[in-house]
């Protein structure tokens, strides 16, 4: 559609369609910016490496007794956009980028 389309409809044809060019413009906005949101809030900011021991549970465990536990193990933490820490466990080994 150009302006010489757009001359040859009525004054209410064309304020029909302004409307519905806002309404589909509104919309769109805010659809693609709840869609930022949401890959925001999906991305990881921050990235660390932790050593941690751990206890099994076990209760006749040396670990159950107050020592330092088992481990240490690595493990990565990751903060994502929306504030979640997600942790994941590394293994005895320094992992690569710790
Ligand atoms: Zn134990």
């Amino acid at each position: 559609m150009n302006a010489k389309d757009l001359r040859r409809l009525s004054t209410s044809a064309l304020e029909r369609l302004r409307d519905a060019i806002e309404s589909e413009l509104l919309d769109r906005v805010s659809r693609e910016a709840r869609e930022q949101e949401e890959r925001d809030a999906r991305t990881v900011v921050a990235v660390r490496y932790v050593q941690e021991h751990i206890r099994c549970g076990k209760p006749s465990c040396h670990c159950a007794t107050g020592s330092a536990g088992h481990g240490p193990y690595w493990y990565r933490y990751e903060t994502m956009g929306s504030g979640k820490v997600r942790k994941r466990y590394e293994g005895k080994q320094k992992p690569k980028g710790a």
